[in-house]
């Protein structure tokens, strides 16, 4: 057997014990403990002093004046629309390529989402197409900060603020990512992020928006706790929501906050273990043909990450279709890639009339359909924090499949 054939075609595999990937979610000593500690406490919800601390500490690690923390990170930007006034008849700009959260949240406060390509570099919002896709009606966009880039949080700001428009980042993806130094989704009116199991700081559901206009952070709150506003105790609110906003139970748990406050404490340290992790990785594959990286957000310092994502579309394995790329990677022993995101008015769950979106420049978002989708694999986040035997098995084996990228054509 020769080191230089492919394993899928009788070659010796690049790895051969299993990959030693930590699993996701974390579980800790401290965080039973949190957890343990939220359960005896007699408090389980309502705006508990867990949910306070943590709201507190998530808005500050990120540079926000407010957290308001609630049940999901679908949620959070169906409420950041809503605070920021957006709602029937009003259009909002989201990227093509991304979780379908995104665009619902539009539809779910009566808007209509709008859907604009990504760049190929970063596979996010493109500012320019956001620019040309803007209408009387556009009332907010929502930049994603997506896998593991960011948005270009600077060219959206300006355009956004030179047309009257609210800026939500959805940083889903970017729990701990930092613009220029300073936190994601401080930047926009609105930052939401997500909780939810597989995101990088996890509570198995979960959200928070952060923001650092009072205005905004009081009607978030009142929306998400079905009119209360943040002083109040329960059951004894001073003042009923302004007339017109409606409100709802959106709420989380004691529990969730628990767990999250703990996983917070080692955010900084997670984060600079990933981007050891994705620079070890473009150091194995640098001069490589045929394997592109998902470019780091522009300001990225430090950069966040859901994924680490590598795109196929050009040179030599542009040719081979993804699911014969994955294949030939595990047969390498590496079979931890996944596919990633469709456009989202592609997705088997996204049902909306076609009266009820719009995808911008009619001709559809090439990026997002063709390199973003039918030539991206991604790995989830924490691969990236593998010891370093496993990081090198997943480059090796990404440097091999790429060398023979004519070998797997012909196959
Ligand atoms: C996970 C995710 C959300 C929100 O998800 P929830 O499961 O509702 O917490 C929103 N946007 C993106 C891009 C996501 O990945």
């Amino acid at each position: 057997m020769r080191r230089n054939t492919l394993a899928l075609l009788g070659g010796r595999p690049v790895r051969t014990r299993p990959l030693d990937i930590p699993s996701w979610p974390p579980v800790t000593k401290t965080g039973e403990r949190a957890l343990t500690a939220a359960y005896r406490s007699g408090k389980w919800s309502f705006g508990g002093p867990v949910e306070q601390a943590l709201a507190r500490e998530f808005a500050a690690y990120h540079g926000a004046k407010h957290g308001v923390f609630m049940a999901n990170g679908t949620v959070t930007l169906q409420c950041a629309l809503a605070a920021c006034g957006v709602g029937r008849g009003d259009e909002v700009i989201v990227p093509a390529l991304t979780w379908i959260a995104t665009a619902m949240a539009a539809h779910y406060v009566g808007a209509r989402p709008v859907f604009v390509d990504v760049e190929r570099t970063t596979l996010c919002i493109d500012a320019g197409k956001f620019e040309e896709a803007i209408t009387p009606r556009t009332r907010a966009v929502i930049p994603v900060h997506l896998y593991g880039s960011m948005a270009d949080l600077d060219a959206i700001r300006r355009i956004a603020k030179r047309h009257g428009i609210a800026v939500i980042e959805d940083c889903a993806h970017m729990q701990g990512g930092k613009w220029k130094g300073r936190g994601v989704g401080s930047w926009g009116d609105v930052g939401s992020f997500s909780f939810q199991e597989s995101k990088t700081v996890a509570a198995g559901e979960g959200g928070i928006c952060i923001t650092s206009d009072d205005g905004i952070a009081s009607r978030l709150y009142r929306i998400k706790h079905i009119g209360y506003d943040m002083q109040s105790a329960r059951g004894q609110a001073a003042a009923g929501p302004p007339p017109g906003l409606v409100c709802y139970n959106f709420r989380g748990t004691e529990f969730q906050a628990a767990i999250l406050r703990d996983q917070l404490r080692g955010l900084p340290r997670l984060i600079a273990r990933y981007n050891r992790g994705a620079d070890r990785l473009r150091g194995i594959l640098r001069g490589t043909p045929g394997v592109r990286i998902q470019a780091r957000g522009r300001r990225a310092d430090p950069q966040g990450y859901y994924g680490w994502t590598v795109m196929f579309d050009e040179g030599p394995l542009s040719g081979v279709p993804l699911p014969g790329i994955q294949e030939a990677l595990r047969a390498e022993g590496v079979g931890n890639f996944v596919m990633t995101y469709g456009p989202v008015y592609r997705h088997v769950l996204w049902n909306l009339p076609r009266g009820r979106f719009r995808i911008a420049a009619g001709g559809g978002c090439p990026v997002a359909e063709g390199t973003g989708t039918e030539r991206a694999l991604m790995m989830h986040h924490w691969a990236l924090g593998s010891p370093a035997g496993t990081l090198d098995a997943i480059g090796r084996a990404l440097v091999k499949v790429a060398r023979n990228a004519t070998a797997l054509k012909l196959k």
